[in-house]
């Protein structure tokens, strides 16, 4: 009779100890769900759905460009500008603050030459000064560069050790000022490591370059500097 008792209460406790164990596990998953699906619910989106690059070309504008960055540093967001060497020669202290404040700088020819057959070694000269341009303001190598029109020749990739930055995403900003027409063109084009071709000598485009930031990011965007969607 005794033992028997005490084997009841062993079975009590071993049902106890399972039943509590069960509790403890169970509820804690359904707790860390609980927290997953409530900060989905908050936020209304997934977070972390991919990373874009804005690139900016032609610059640096006097008043666009200035106003762009002053976009951009507000929203913590880092871009890449291809600038002629040219406007760099007009104002480096646009080019210093871009630096500084951790854009990246690509190199888009002296004075926006295209590469035809005829003017390679121009076309190189150009790419040359405009590094030693940039250069002298930033202290850093010039790496990338933005072929005026896509026009390239891969034997500057050992030649020069520069590398050309093309785009996924072409909102044509040059031609429209339309702002709604240049947001609608990107955020309906838009895919993970995009990288997407503006110019920041529009008032147009800066208007539409932040707008593209509040929405991709709302979206869980992350905004990169193009070298890191290259080599990525
Ligand atoms: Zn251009």
């Amino acid at each position: 009779m005794g033992k028997e008792k005490r084997l009841t209460g062993m079975l009590a406790i071993f049902l106890f100890v399972a039943a509590l164990s069960f509790f403890v596990i169970g509820n804690g998953k359904e707790a860390r769900q609980t927290t997953s699906s409530s900060v989905a619910e908050q936020d209304g989106h997934n977070k972390d759905i991919g990373k874009v690059a804005l690139t900016f070309d032609d610059g640096p504008h006097p008043f666009y460009t200035e106003q762009l960055l002053d976009g951009l540093k507000e929203r913590g967001v880092k871009a890449t500008f291809f600038v002629t060497g040219e406007n760099a020669q007009l104002h480096p202290d646009i080019i210093e603050r871009m630096d500084k404040e951790g854009h990246l700088i690509g190199n888009h020819t002296y004075s926006h030459i295209q590469l035809t057959t005829g003017n390679r070694e121009q076309f190189r000269e150009e790419l040359i000064k405009t590094n030693e341009i940039i250069m002298e303001i930033t202290g850093k190598e010039v790496i990338y560069v933005r072929p005026p029109y896509g026009s390239w020749d891969k034997k500057f990739e050992t030649e020069l050790n520069m590398f050309p930055v093309l785009w996924s995403v072409d909102p044509l900003d040059w031609c429209s000022s339309n702002v709604s027409c240049i947001t609608n063109r990107i955020i309906g084009d838009v895919e993970d490591s995009d990288i997407i071709l503006m110019h920041d000598c529009y008032e147009s485009t800066v208007t539409a370059a932040l707008q593209v930031v509040d929405e991709l990011m709302a979206e869980g965007y992350t905004f990169v500097t193009a070298d890191e969607i290259l080599f990525d």
